[in-house]
């Protein structure tokens, strides 16, 4: 058993920042960070563009607010926007501070990029490996900090809640939570990982689908978790596609052409060579992602093409690569020469705009679970996330949650009383086709029937075949000894049902969300 005041689940941008900053407030507290892979894997890693802040002297809060609110399409809670755009230069200058390096241009003024759906350049960047620098530097924070450890390959399996220890809770009744159950997936045990405060930053849940641009850990384990602990979970159907990912048939996760290559210039063609998004919206290829992706899957749908095109032959080549150099090594690999080729181009799952319902604070509806980053639901993206606006959310929500938990941890005592995993060992499985067909199987039915464009007749459908996979899974959850597979598979299949049955309450086309019967 391991006893910590903190535990947090995920060691990516906001599980990091969050555990930087308690770290700081709490000297005398213990920390412990879990995290399925290696403490660098996650969806922060891979980020590219950048993080979008205010900093210009064209530019205004009030410029930002209202890009963020028309990406949303105008569902967002507007003072949580407010409060995360207002915030963005002094939580951007603290990880500055702590050893994050964006770019700078010849004057020595940082180098704003421009994405789709911003009206102004302000996005800093680290040439396209943005993600991977801010994961670097807080790594290193995070080594510096002697309260804190990181346990690598450590698996969430569950909360542990009233709820759990037998209860009877409703979402909206009073539920308490002690910490989490854990797989060592090193030594092969499950652990119990005792809480006075547990923080879930676990990340997004991309691997729903067969196209994603998210890498293999993001199953959205704490979402399902905490649904399955009875925490009010939201705004799921509202799944963001990326509309420029490489189109390389076969392969997952998809490799990302970042948004700032569009915002660098590069146009979008068919086959014909035509600027088809223009149709869609005036500002053409720099529209909101949903527009651009919902202009790509019809041109797809229509011309039955398998992919589309990203024409940056017209851009200053040696400029392009000294922004992408990433992303022009990637090319070349895999035979593109974007001086004078078009990348071929689909669109792929790209971001969980719901998530975990928390407050200003990242507060769960579950007492002493907080959640941050891409698994919470804020109310900062509405219906559809602006471009670089997720960094930015995981450090202004860190912030104000250690804030909160340093202001209580001294009234909060464990709670002893916790059994041990009730269930044998663990182990691999013997064989892990059953596991790895569902999977498949799974992300077919999510891309084919619930991805961009939805229907009743689809959603209908996707929920019967999910019933299927839900009994086989739960059956293969009771009767084999628990892998990190099994519980992923069950955790996608619980992200599954809440896109689909929360996509068939929904009765207005917003954003990210287009139901073709709505119209
Ligand atoms: C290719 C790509 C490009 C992107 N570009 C940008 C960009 O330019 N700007 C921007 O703002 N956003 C971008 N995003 C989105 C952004 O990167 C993510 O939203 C953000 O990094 C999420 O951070 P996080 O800390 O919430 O989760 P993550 O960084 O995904 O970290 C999740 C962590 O939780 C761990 N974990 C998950 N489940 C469990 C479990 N059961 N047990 C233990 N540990 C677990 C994982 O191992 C990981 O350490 C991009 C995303 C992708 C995929």
């Amino acid at each position: 058993m391991i006893k910590t005041d903190f535990l947090i689940i995920g060691s990516g941008i906001a599980g990091l920042t969050y555990a930087i900053k308690v770290a700081k407030a709490n000297p005398d507290k213990s920390i412990t960070i879990i995290t399925k892979a290696d403490k660098g894997e996650s969806n922060t890693k891979y980020a590219q563009g950048g993080i979008a802040a205010v900093l210009d002297e064209h530019d205004s809060f009030e410029n930002h607010i209202e890009d963020t609110l028309r990406a949303g399409d105008y569902i967002n809670d507007k003072e949580v926007v407010k409060r995360v755009v207002e915030e963005a230069p002094e939580r951007l200058n603290e990880i500055i501070s702590w050893g994050t390096r964006f770019d700078k241009d010849k004057s020595g003024e940082y180098d704003l990029g421009k994405e789709g759906g911003h009206s102004l350049n302000r996005i800093l960047h680290h040439k396209d490996i943005t993600g991977f620098e801010i994961e670097r530097a807080l790594l290193e924070k995070i080594a510096e900090c002697r309260n804190i450890d990181v346990l690598q390959h450590h698996f969430a399996i569950d909360l542990i809640t009233d709820h759990h220890l037998g209860k009877l809770v409703t979402r909206r009744t009073e539920n308490s939570c002690y910490g989490a159950y854990t797989l060592n997936s090193k030594k092969n045990v499950i652990e119990r990982v005792l809480s006075k405060i547990t923080m879930l930053c676990s990340g997004g849940a991309g691997q729903v689908y067969s196209h994603t641009t998210n890498p293999i850990i993001a199953t959205g384990d704490g979402i399902a978790m905490a649904h399955r602990a009875k925490a009010l979970v939201s705004d799921m159907e509202f799944i963001q596609f990326h509309p420029t990912a490489l189109y390389e048939p076969g392969k997952s996760p998809s490799f990302l052409i970042s948004e700032a290559v569009r915002g660098f210039g590069a146009f979008i063609r068919n086959k014909r060579g035509e600027r088809f998004v223009l149709k869609s919206d005036e500002r053409g290829e720099l529209a909101s992602r949903d527009i651009v992706s919902k202009a790509i899957d019809k041109e797809l749908k229509v011309t039955g093409e398998n992919c589309v095109y990203l024409d940056c032959t017209h851009l200053e080549h040696e400029e392009f690569y000294n922004h992408f150099p990433n992303i022009s090594e990637y090319c070349k690999k895999t035979g593109i020469d974007y001086r004078k080729d078009w990348i071929p181009i689909v669109p792929a799952a790209h971001y969980t705009c719901g998530g975990i319902n928390v407050n200003m604070n990242s507060q769960t509806s579950i007492t002493n679970l907080y959640a941050c980053g891409e698994c919470s639901r804020t109310g900062l993206h509405g219906a559809n996330r602006l471009a670089s606006n997720s960094l930015l959310e995981a450090l202004v929500f860190a912030h104000h949650a250690a804030e909160d938990v340093s202001s209580k941890i001294n009234t909060i005592a464990f709670n002893d009383k916790i059994p041990q995993w009730n269930a044998e060992g663990t182990t691999d499985p013997d064989e892990l086709i059953l596991i790895t067909h569902s999977r498949k199987e799974l992300q077919t039915i999510m891309s084919d029937y619930v991805a961009i464009v939805r229907s009743n007749v689809r959603l209908k459908r996707a929920l019967s075949r999910l019933k299927i996979h839900y009994e086989e899974t739960e059956e293969l959850y009771k009767s084999t000894k628990i892998s990190p597979q099994l519980c992923e598979l069950r955790n996608l299949i619980t992200i599954a049902y809440l896109i689909v049955t929360q996509s068939m309450i929904r009765s207005e086309n917003k954003g990210a969300f287009y139901n073709v019967d709505l119209n």
